[in-house]
């Protein structure tokens, strides 16, 4: 805090803010807020606990990632210079070129004189007496803010696994969310990579390439699904372009905001000869067409699902050469969809090289990480480098890291105890003046795409306040309740929901996060504007303004 906050505290007057707004995060729903905030001329602050900007595609800098969405549909729409001016180059862009892409953002638009780096939050407290939050930094800096915007992601919270011994490693060592900005040379080295998620699959194909010997140690194998991905030249370019309106109006259109969207037939309303050419066209397409472009019924029949299970299992024993591999990386704990589909280029490949071995963790548990490597059951492994693929404590992660207390010095961690409870995914009731980018329960999909939706709703309510010379938006309880009953009830059905993940709010590596929660909002994204759209036209009278 500053000194003139002491001394106006001491007379007792109340002390002045230092921002109209704070948002935590500089990703993309921290750049485009702040874009927004400052058109209402409001003073704002970016506090980013990185050195640049970017959030998921600054942190994401391991080997191989990339975007598992097309390039084009993943970007900003709110600009039309932006969209000219902006080339990709891959159908699905590597991290760096992402990473440039909003570092060119941050720049065009001057974004970076309101971003604070190296400014991590530690904690958040709001101040009913002055209707206004107080931010702290792990530095100790204080801010004192009329609105706190979230826009911390709802995976940026890396976790560790719980296995003896981690720090007891001799080599190198990282997590893919907290790579190093240096280059990492895998030449000739002894590398292990624990976890087959969608980072562990994209980690895994990339360090192949180039690893003396790769050790995959695999607890869960997942459904994964080829990439397709290829360049994007100048005259490919123009047309996309060209196409930017229409495809931006079918995002909007979409069920999760992706250029996919389900198939409205059923998956038994068509001949087995006619399924199964459906599929093998799914499978040979970019993208996410076969999860999210599937016959609409693959991820709530479980007749359905084994359809398409049965079918991708077929190809991965197509493409794995020794049988006894192939069935371990056929999940055979859930359904093709029912997680989050790894896209993968030549991934199954990668298992007939002589440099990769797999190593089945269920069947030979790690005991512990050893100077030298990794011990299981069955024997002790020597490496040079280790790789944690192990995600995310997810969704409500992000948030617990932070001590946020509402009125009354209640702690969000303690309200969210039993699973998050939101109103529209992006208020808590208790928390006044606190708005969520991407936070739970709210739609995710195509995330920019969502990104861009949140952002405006946010702007439109604190610009409403402005204008109303409103000093304390607050969720109601019947507010939250309501939209929490009703989130929980778009996911009744949903095979996803009967399967451990992080989107149901699973983690094995984070204590209390081991029961299965409604973590995510699985309805459409229209439905979800729709809603949204009619809060905001009734002049928000579902909230408590004052
Ligand atoms: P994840 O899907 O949660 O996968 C974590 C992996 O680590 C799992 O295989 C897990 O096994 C394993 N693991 C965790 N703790 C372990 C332990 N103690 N011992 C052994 N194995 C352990 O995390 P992620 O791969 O980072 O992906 C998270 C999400 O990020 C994705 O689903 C996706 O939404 C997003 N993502 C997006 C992109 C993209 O757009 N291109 C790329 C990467 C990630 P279990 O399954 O047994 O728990």
């Amino acid at each position: 805090m500053t000194a003139s906050h002491e001394t106006q505290a001491q007379a007792g007057t109340a002390p002045a803010l230092d921002y109209d707004a704070i948002i935590i995060g500089a990703g993309m729903s921290g750049l485009y807020q702040l874009y927004r905030m400052r058109e209402l001329g409001m003073r704002v602050r970016v506090l980013e606990a990185g050195t640049g900007v970017g959030g998921t595609w600054y942190w994401n800098r391991y080997p191989g990632a990339r975007f598992d969405s097309e390039s084009y549909s993943y970007s900003y729409s709110f600009s039309k210079e932006l969209l000219e001016e902006w080339n990709w180059n891959e159908h699905f862009a590597p991290q760096p070129e992402t990473e440039r892409y909003l570092n060119h953002v941050a720049d065009k638009f001057d974004l970076r004189r309101d971003i604070q780096f190296r400014s991590r939050v530690s904690a958040a407290h709001y101040q009913d007496a002055t209707r206004s939050w107080d931010v702290t930094l792990e530095n100790g800096d204080r801010f004192r803010t009329r609105f706190l915007i979230t826009a911390i992601g709802p995976l940026s919270a890396p976790t560790m696994p719980r296995i003896e011994g981690v720090d007891s490693f001799k080599g190198a060592s990282f997590h893919t969310a907290r790579w190093p900005k240096e280059p990492v040379s895998f030449e000739g080295k002894r590398v292990a990579v624990i976890g087959t998620g969608a980072t562990g699959v994209q980690t895994i194909q990339e360090v192949a390439k180039t690893a003396g010997h790769l050790t995959v140690f695999q607890r869960t194998p997942n459904w994964c699904a080829p990439l397709h991905n290829s360049r994007i030249d100048a005259e490919q370019m123009a047309k996309i372009k060209a196409g930017y309106p229409e495809m931006f109006k079918r995002c909007q259109e979409t069920f999760a905001c992706f250029l996919h969207t389900p198939d409205p037939r059923g998956t038994f309303e068509v001949t087995p000869e006619k399924r199964e050419a459906f599929f093998e066209k799914l499978y040979a397409s970019p993208g996410f067409g076969i999860w999210q472009g599937n016959f609409r019924d693959i991820l709530t029949n479980p007749k359905a699902n084994d359809a398409i299970t049965d079918f991708v299992a077929r190809k991965i024993r197509q493409r794995v050469k020794d049988p006894v591999v192939a069935e371990k990386l056929i999940p055979k704990n859930h359904g093709f969809g029912t997680r989050r589909v790894p896209l993968e280029t030549k991934y199954y490949e990668v298992y007939n090289q002589p440099n990769v071995e797999l190593v089945d963790i269920k069947e030979a548990p790690i005991e512990r990480i050893t100077p030298n490597g990794i011990k299981t059951s069955d024997r002790e492994y020597e490496f040079d480098i280790i790789i944690y693929a192990t995600g995310f404590d997810a969704i409500t992660g992000s948030f617990d890291r932070i001590d946020i207390r509402g009125v009354d010095g209640l702690r969000l961690k303690d309200k969210w105890k039993g699973g998050p409870r939101t109103y529209l995914g992006v208020m808590v009731e208790g928390f006044p003046n606190m708005m969520m980018l991407m936070g739970p329960h709210t739609a995710l999909g195509n995330i920019p795409r969502s990104i861009e939706y949140n952002v405006e709703w946010v702007t439109s309510l604190i610009r409403h306040a402005r204008d109303h010379q409103l000093t304390r938006v607050e969720a109601t309880a019947a507010g939250v309740a309501s939209w929490t009953d009703h989130v929980k009830s778009l996911g009744v059905g949903l095979l996803s929901n009967e399967v451990n993940s992080w989107m149901t709010g699973i983690n094995s590596n984070v204590e209390g996060k081991q029961t299965r929660i409604i973590a995510r909002y699985s309805g459409s994204a229209p439905a979800y504007r729709a809603r949204c759209d009619e809060v905001a036209a009734t002049g928000y009278r579902e909230l408590a303004l004052a």
